[in-house]
């Protein structure tokens, strides 16, 4: 039973303090805090004291929620995650504190610049995309609608890697977002857990000789310690903590070693602690099976779990509630060894029984799945698993003959369906199915999208679904709009104001009212001076960092998000090839005027990915030193997108592209952030894009290609790739130019591979969608210059997307499966 909510008298309200009280405050903290007086501090201490200040605000507010979760004994939310891709903190503190303007001028006061110590704030990337963003977002919203929560992840010393771009490669460069330390977060060395791994598993038998309970003996230990940094919502609603630990050794040196003269085994454990918070995996939907990645997944995991039982016994004495007031959340697999590890606590810690722990476990955790590629669904080799984990194999052992004695004696699944429920895949190496061990121990399994969601029932959880057919749910992803409007767009957010007035920066959907808007000819062009202003602000920061000119009054057409197959770069760079080759061929035509940006980063790993970067970065010095294009095409790459460059692209934006094959993109959130600034989407009917078409209309948004059924029917069926290219002058125009050299000269063979690819197999059906592509393309041009209808259906998409919000988002999670009050 869900109970209401009644609003909290002992919260403390928001105060508005004026430019003086907050320039005194800064000067304290600068003097008490950094160490410093004005006269030798740099803008990094500036960056410090200030961001002290805000967080000596926020802690009030921190405190006060923590102790009123405690005496209401409400509900808390844990989210696992082994991803945060966080970004800078500064700005939306202020924002959501209500403080920016005076806090800017309090700067001002004291001769500093609030948006230039704002660009030294290190990015946290603990993250590689959507993933990570997503669980951001989340963070963000759950305080801004009032759940209590904890995020749990690993504090990276390294996270994403730092893209640059050398003579047109990805060349990755450690991010040391820590090297000046961390002004947010909070060290709690009393917070520590042990983490074992490894050794062996021993049984206790009663004096009657019957089995007591197992007892795991590991081989290894180390420690995971706490960092917590104050999450907090708009307007100070409710501050949450994302806790994230940091692994530390138990004995920071032996010291027998070291008086042998062993100086560098000495420190072995050291060092071996320090690797598992060292690095995040830099891959997203692609492979990342190495043993350090499953000993990252645990670690994490069990420090959260022992946290988390420790504060539910504090407080309530017992685990049989746990379920009652503790809703754990994994964000994809990463932490699904949560589900042995819990069940494992409450058995040979805790003393339970099998079936009380499986149905406390089952009824305490849901699992979110974020994606369908069978490169990125999670399985280790079970000689692995069994050697770092021994306790936990037996258990997942027992689990699963509970769960296939439950399919068998439903006498309704044949054997390869229930090898198919297994969680064990047994064909080939043995391995352990992380989605399926997810999935048996949820209550809830939400897909991310409406689509993603029925692809989920239909393709590899379609077994596991017909066994359990009441788990399965959708909650289409969102995006914060602090922000991803409020805060990274002052322009649009001061115009939404003047129009419709201050409701919407409380509810979002309430920005419909700027709907009506679309027809008015003063607001239209206030909406595209806007736009124009932060079009200016990126051709500006290109030209500075890259050299290259663009003309603000072009069409900007971004694409960014990680570099990936399915997500087809390669389609919009062939459309650009083949516009460049048009142009060239047609001069006396009214061409467009059209910037193309790109941007994102490709794992390491990836080979064909760091070519398709390569590839944009060959066909830019092409086309934009061709002076027969006359500046009408040109096509930039962005090294290096993160949060911060995010922020800065999404409102510059005049189309959003999101191209994926049907069927591969499970919901996307980069196509939110873009409708929500203003720009009109060209995508195909993948992910939420099908959502966004229901919400923004079908006039007001470019929807191309094969639809996901087309998609497997033509790769069931006998799809031939080369008959659709030879069919295509301009395609096949395009691709013989990559593929013999015109862009690469000095190595012509560079692209031969790629572009064979393309006619052998195409598993994602660039040819078969490029004709559709490219006439919505011209599409797309006749609107634009009609620039009267063009910017009344960007209002209306501005309008239109309060929906996805992940407000919304957060609710449904609060109500459909936390089963917590909002
Ligand atoms: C939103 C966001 C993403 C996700 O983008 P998609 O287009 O949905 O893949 C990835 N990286 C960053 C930095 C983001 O802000």
């Amino acid at each position: 039973m869900t109970r209401t909510k009644t609003l909290s008298a002992s919260l403390p309200a928001l105060d508005h303090p004026d430019p003086q009280t907050l320039a005194s405050e800064v000067l304290m903290a600068l003097k008490y805090r950094v160490g410093k007086d004005t006269t030798v501090a740099t803008p990094y201490d500036w960056l410090t004291a200030s961001i002290k200040v805000v967080r000596d605000r926020i802690i009030d507010h921190w405190i006060s929620a923590t102790k009123e979760t405690y005496e209401q004994q409400e509900k808390r939310v844990y989210y696992l995650s082994l991803e945060f891709l966080i970004g800078r903190l500064m700005r939306d503190a202020f924002s959501n504190l209500d403080i920016m303007d005076p806090m800017r001028e309090a700067l001002a006061s004291l001769g500093v610049d609030l948006d230039e110590i704002a660009t030294l704030e290190p990015d946290a990337a603990l993250g590689n995309g959507g993933l990570g963003r997503l669980a951001a977002c989340f963070m963000e919203s759950m305080a801004t609608v009032d759940v209590p929560a904890h995020g749990y992840g690993i504090r990276y010393a390294n996270g994403m890697f730092r893209q640059e771009i050398q003579d047109g490669w990805q060349v990755e460069l450690p991010e040391t977002w820590l090297d000046h330390g961390n002004s947010w977060e909070f060290e709690r060395r009393e917070r520590s857990f042990e983490v074992g791994f490894g050794g062996s598993v021993e049984s206790v038998t009663a004096k009657d000789g019957r089995l007591e309970r197992h007892v795991w003996k590991p081989l290894e230990h180390v420690l995971a310690v706490a960092y917590d940094t104050p999450v907090v919502g708009w307007k100070a609603k409710r501050v949450n903590t994302l806790r994230l630990w940091s692994g530390m050794p138990v004995d920071p040196i032996l010291l027998d070693k070291f008086n042998a003269g062993d100086h560098i085994g000495a420190l072995a454990e050291s060092n071996k602690a320090d690797a598992l918070s060292r690095v995040l995996y830099p891959a997203d939907s692609h492979k990342a099976g190495q043993e350090l990645r499953l000993r990252q997944e645990y670690f994490f995991s069990t420090a959260s779990l022992q946290d988390i039982v420790q504060r539910h016994l504090s407080q309530y004495g017992e685990l049989a509630s746990l379920p009652d007031k503790a809703a754990i959340h994994l964000n994809d697999t990463h932490p699904a060894v949560a589900v042995p590890e819990l069940m494992r606590l409450l058995m040979d810690v805790h003393g339970m029984d099998f079936s009380q722990a499986w149905d406390i476990t089952k009824r305490t955790f849901a699992y979110t799945n974020h994606t369908l590629l069978p490169e990125a669904l999670e399985s280790w080799p079970v000689p692995l698993f069994e050697r770092l984990l021994p306790r936990h194999m037996q258990i997942v052992y027992a689990i699963n003959a509970e769960v296939l004695q439950e399919a068998r004696s439903s006498n309704r699944f044949s054997g390869d369906q229930i090898a198919a429920i297994s969680l064990i895949q047994e064909n080939g190496d043995r391995r352990v199915r992380m989605g399926n061990l997810a999935f048996v121990g949820s209550h809830s399994i939400n897909g991310v999208s409406a689509l993603h969601t029925e692809l989920m029932k239909q393709t590899v959880f379609a077994d596991l679904h017909r066994l359990y057919p009441d788990r399965i749910n959708n909650k289409t992803n969102g995006i914060t709009p602090r922000r991803w409007l409020i805060q990274c767009n002052p322009g649009l957010t001061a115009l939404a104001r003047q129009a419709i007035g201050d409701r919407f920066l409380d509810d979002i959907e309430a920005i419909k009212e700027l709907d009506r808007f679309a027809g008015d000819a003063a607001f239209r062009d206030k909406f595209a001076a806007v736009k124009r202003a932060n079009k200016t602000r990126l051709a500006n920061l290109v030209a500075d960092r890259l050299g290259i000119r663009v003309d603000p009054s072009a069409l900007f057409d971004i694409q960014i998000k990680r570099i990936h197959e399915y997500k087809r770069q390669l389609l919009n760079i062939l459309e650009a090839v083949a516009l460049y080759d048009q142009i060239r061929s047609h001069p006396e035509k009214d061409w467009t005027p059209r910037v193309k940006f790109f941007g994102g980063k490709a794992a390491p790993s990836y080979h064909n990915a760091k070519l398709i970067i390569k590839l944009a970065n060959d066909v830019a010095k092409v086309v934009n030193g061709d002076p027969a294009v006359r500046g009408l095409l040109k096509v930039v790459f962005v090294p290096n997108y993160n949060v911060s460059a995010a922020e800065i692209m999404m409102p510059a934006a005049d189309l959003s592209e999101q191209i994926s094959t049907a069927g591969m993109e499970a919901s996307g959130t980069g196509n939110m952030k873009f409708a929500l600034n203003g720009a009109l989407t060209i995508g195909t009917l993948d992910g939420a894009n099908v959502e966004m078409k229901e919400h923004v209309g079908d006039d007001n948004i470019f929807i191309f290609g094969l639809k996901a059924d087309e998609v497997a029917e033509r790769r069931r069926g006998d799809y031939q790739p080369r008959a659709i290219i030879e069919a295509l002058p301009e395609l096949a125009q395009a691709i013989s130019a990559i593929s013999s050299g015109v862009f690469s000269p000095h190595d012509p063979d560079r692209y031969r591979d790629l572009m064979n690819g393309l006619y052998d197999s195409d598993w994602f059906m660039v040819a078969a969608d490029f004709d559709a592509y490219a006439a919505t393309q011209r599409e797309v041009d006749a609107v634009w210059n009609d620039r009267a209808d063009w910017n009344a259906r960007a209002i209306r998409n501005v309008a239109r997307m309060g929906w996805f919000s992940s407000d919304r988002t957060i609710r449904q999670y609060a109500k459909e499966i936390w089963n917590v009050p909002v």
